[in-house]
């Protein structure tokens, strides 16, 4: 299925994100996850693809993949990198996504890693829209955003316009970075619009619910913290149960708000964690139903 045809009969779509077992880690885990998590409903699960990876890492996106269609029956998106891939490895990868019936791949670039020189037949995400959409046209296209600016771009209305690049080159949905200050996205959706954006953007949600999180996904991520958000952190931090709780009902608030202002999805990062799924999901389900009723 094609989730942009979603969005013609849905104003919010909710969705997951997961990633591959870590290099060594056991495989049945994710499968155990994936098996607990099969009652929420998602309109899709996105699977992420390591920039860095060895190939059999990354076949292990189209596998999960190809496990959530045929054995969940739910919509896979297969996250797919360009900056160490070169054309050769892109069509193989694509063949393989045709061949396990998977037709939604999120299209990036992929962090550029010191140690690393990129490949140069892709420099960015819309180098390879472009080229998916001149192989192989059938794929339906995502892609990511930044509410608070991509690291790397040199002012908000810049990153924009190489957005609309994006969008021009076949990416017909967007999916944001993790943020905490819905003002930043609400800011960063009013000046899409008004620079001519026209495709649904879905906010990507990630509870912080534990103590490793604070340091490394807060610190790395650039995002933002609201004056709550780091009450939360300085009051729970060394009460691990407390934390969890209060990172979950952050991140429900923060839906519900953005629900109410008419956000077109939700996308939830897991971190593979069936907990937080499952607690999100059943917190907002009933409000996401009756928004799409109304439609
Ligand atoms: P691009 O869209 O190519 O943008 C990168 C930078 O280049 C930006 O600063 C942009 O403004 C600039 N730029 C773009 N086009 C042009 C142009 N034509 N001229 C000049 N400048 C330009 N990483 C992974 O490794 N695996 C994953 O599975 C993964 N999943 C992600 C999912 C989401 C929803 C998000 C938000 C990010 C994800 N990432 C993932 C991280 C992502 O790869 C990095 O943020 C990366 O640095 C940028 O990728 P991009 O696709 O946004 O790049």
């Amino acid at each position: 299925m094609n989730i942009a045809e979603l969005f013609d009969h849905k104003k919010t779509l909710f969705s997951l994100e997961i990633f591959p077992p870590k290099k060594d880690s056991p495989y049945n885990v994710i499968y155990n996850s994936l098996l607990k998590m099969r009652g929420i409903p998602a309109d899709f699960i996105s699977v992420t693809y390591g920039a860095g990876g060895s190939r059999a890492q990354q076949d292990k996106t189209i596998e999960i993949a190809s496990l959530i269609l045929q054995t969940y029956h739910t919509e896979p998106v297969a996250h797919l990198t360009c900056v160490n891939a070169d054309r050769q490895q892109v069509l193989e990868t694509l063949q393989q996504l045709t061949d396990n019936h998977v037709e939604n791949i999120m299209v990036l670039r992929g962090d550029i890693a010191a140690d690393s020189p990129p490949k140069t037949d892709f420099k960015y995400a819309s180098d390879l829209a472009a080229f998916i959409k001149a192989h192989q046209p059938g794929f339906n296209l995502l892609g990511a955003c930044y509410p608070e600016k991509h690291y790397q771009a040199g002012s908000m209305e810049k990153d924009i316009e190489n957005l609309k690049i994006k969008i021009d080159n076949g990416i017909t949905h967007l999916i944001t970075q993790l943020f905490f200050d819905n003002q930043k996205f609400y800011a960063f959706r009013d000046r899409a619009e008004e620079a001519g954006v026209r495709v649904p953007i879905q906010a990507g949600i990630m509870p912080i619910t534990n103590h490793k999180q604070i340091e490394r996904t807060v610190a790395l991520s650039g995002a933002s913290v609201p004056a709550k958000l780091r009450r939360i952190f300085d009051r729970y931090s060394n009460n691990e149960k407390a934390l969890f709780d209060a990172g979950i009902h952050y991140a429900i608030e923060q839906i519900m708000d953005l629900i109410a202002n008419d956000v077109r999805g939700i996308h939830l990062y897991t971190m593979n964690n069936v907990e937080i799924a499952t607690r999100v999901s059943d917190a907002i389900q009933n409000i996401i139903t009756a928004e799409n009723n109304n439609l």
